[in-house]
């Protein structure tokens, strides 16, 4: 059986202890392969490797930096499809999405900050007084903590910044989803990347996690994953006054307003609910729809809901794949059940598919107002609901009542609503008639229960440095003059 041990150092596959945990293929329901279940002491050997990393890593030029990140980008584009194909059985996402939008885009995250790191430049000002300049300057060893729901794309847009900006990083991918981040990291050192510079450790969050988190040596801690956790490592790092930066979960609404193109656009509206099965921090889950086009809305968009084809991620045509473990499918069904509990209408989906693997179907539910469980908790599955609104006020409020803020999309051809809506949804990114626009420049995070911090761009490798202020007199004038 295939196992994916820790790197650290120059050493792939190591393991500190001799644990190994199974990691399942969704689609089937089985064990396809271990992943190594490290503890307290794999932390303190990969941060020992990589604070010895560190200073040569920071003492290359960015240049130098960026041609390694360039490198491993080359080589990660060379091998698509042997990533693609192994995220594609470790998460049960559709081989097409892996292959034609997440291991590109990891591609990508790894090209943008090789460009950020030759870019991003200490800053000067000239002032009466002399001249002042900020140096940006990296941290150290660093820690990035990345989810299961897209696991190359999250790991790589977090590493590559730390990288670019010249720290050493000790990174923890899911459990649930070693694979890619695994052969990246071999991969990294096959092409040349300093040994500790990267070191990968594996196991369970409390396990592994925390003593990353709450290690003297690791200086800033970056994580997408779930509120939960996001608040645990937030009460950990607090007292330790500890650098975090903190993607957590969303409840997102799609606001619909009567006068936008939807019915041309319907494909994006149901992608934009049920992409990765809904296992996107970003899918709408919460559909507010005007009331005068709600009943055509509704049976247009069930249909296409109804229409998605389920199937194994190598399956040729497949749009959607299973939940990513029992767990979770666990979660998305019970939720379920609790909208039924809470008196919604299933208008479509709510079981789960009669074959092997975790596999629910497209869910659309109306019936239920802001103040339900269902419309408050984050599902994160291919489960949506419908609520109706009379004017903008009331959508704006509908889409405001949420403890989370992490995206939404607005659906309208009137240009000063749309203005209006991005100034007032209580979130860190609007999308007025798009879903998932991604320009790697701009910032990108969530507000109240969707995160702290922003990452993407200048932001991240902010994030990753410690401006250090200088102060310079410059001779005044007539000190100049004196012969
Ligand atoms: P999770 O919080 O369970 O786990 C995320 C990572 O944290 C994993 O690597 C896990 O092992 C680790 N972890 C768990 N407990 C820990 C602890 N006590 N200390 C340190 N690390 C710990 O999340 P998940 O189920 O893997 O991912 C789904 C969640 O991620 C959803 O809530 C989703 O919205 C969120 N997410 C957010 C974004 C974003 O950018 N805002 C992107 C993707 C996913």
């Amino acid at each position: 059986m295939q196992r994916f041990g820790h790197v650290i150092g120059a050493t792939c596959g190591a393991t500190t202890n001799s644990h190994w945990r199974p990691v399942f293929d969704p689609a089937q329901a089985q064990p396809y392969a271990e992943v190594a279940d490290g503890d307290a002491s794999t932390v303190e050997a990969a941060v020992a490797v990589a604070s010895a990393a560190a200073a040569g890593w920071a003492a290359l030029s960015s240049s130098q930096r960026a041609r390694h990140l360039n490198h491993l980008a080359d080589a990660l584009e060379a091998q698509l499809d042997a990533f693609a194909h192994a995220e594609a059985i470790d998460a049960g996402k559709p081989l097409a999405l892996a292959r034609d939008i997440e291991i590109p885009r990891a591609v990508s995250n790894l090209r943008f900050f090789a460009h950020a790191a030759t870019q991003f430049a200490s800053e000067s000002h000239h002032g009466e007084a002399g001249l002042n300049y900020t140096l940006r300057l990296p941290l150290g060893v660093v820690g990035c903590i990345s989810p299961w729901n897209l696991p190359l794309y999250l790991f790589t847009w977090k590493i590559a910044p730390a990288l670019a900006a010249g720290n050493a990083v000790v990174a923890k991918p899911s459990e649930i989803t070693p694979a890619t981040a695994t052969m990246l990291g071999e991969l990294a050192l096959k092409v040349g990347l300093p040994p500790g510079v990267l070191n990968i450790v594996h196991g369970l969050g409390p396990a592994v996690g925390e003593p990353l988190v709450t290690h003297a040596q690791v200086k800033a801690v970056s994580f997408t994953g779930s509120t939960a956790v996001g608040r645990r490592i937030a009460g950990l790092t607090g007292p330790l006054l500890k650098k975090i930066s903190l993607e957590l979960g969303g409840k997102n609404a799609t606001l619909i307003f009567a006068d936008s193109d939807w019915r041309a656009n319907l494909d994006t509206l149901v992608r934009s609910a049920f992409q990765n099965s809904g296992q996107i921090c970003l899918c709408g889950s919460r559909l507010l729809i005007d009331r005068t086009i709600y009943d055509e809305f509704r049976d247009a968009f069930v249909a296409r809901a109804r229409a998605l084809r389920l199937g194994a991620p190598l399956e040729a045509g497949t749009q959607l794949g299973p939940m990513v473990s029992q767990a979770h499918f666990d979660k998305v069904m019970a939720a379920i059940e609790r909208a039924r509990a809470e008196g919604g209408r299933v208008l479509c989906g709510g079981a789960a598919l009669d074959r092997p693997g975790w596999f629910i179907e497209p869910t659309v539910i109306e019936g239920l107002g802001p103040g339900c469980a269902t419309n408050r908790e984050e599902i994160f599955g291919p489960v949506v609901t419908l609520q109706v609104f009379d004017n903008d006020d009331e959508a704006l409020a509908l889409a405001n009542a949420s403890d989370y803020g992490l995206s939404a999309s607005v659906w309208t051809c009137n240009l000063t609503r749309a203005h209006r809506f991005a100034a007032q949804l209580r979130v860190g990114i609007v999308w007025v008639n798009t879903w998932l626009m991604r320009d790697l420049r701009t910032p990108f995070g969530g507000t109240g229960a969707s995160g702290l911090g922003r990452e993407g761009g200048l932001e991240a490798m902010r994030f990753f440095t410690d401006p250090r202020n200088v102060g310079i007199a410059l001779p005044s004038p007539s000190a100049h003059d004196t012969p």
